[in-house]
């Protein structure tokens, strides 16, 4: 009985694992392709202005860079 309850629970793990690799991978490969490395330093494109300001110096709204706060506003 504790047998088939530890395979159950390794079974569950690994699907667990399977989909959790699987969803990383997909975040990776998405934030690969909006983000461009220069440097050393990861680079963002503005949403609104398309200019490329460091990560680091970058406004997040709704998920979006932007490079300023005015950019930010506009959209
Ligand atoms: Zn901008």
């Amino acid at each position: 009985m504790l047998f088939k309850l530890a395979i159950l629970i390794g079974i569950l793990f690994l699907i667990y694992l399977f989909f959790f690799k699987n969803k990383r991978q997909e975040e990776i490969k998405k934030s690969n392709e909006k983000t461009k490395t220069l440097e050393g330093e990861t680079m963002v494109e503005c949403q609104k202005c398309a200019t490329f300001v460091s990560h680091k110096e970058a406004i997040i709204k709704d998920g979006q860079f932007f490079c300023s706060k005015e950019c930010a506003r506009l959209t």
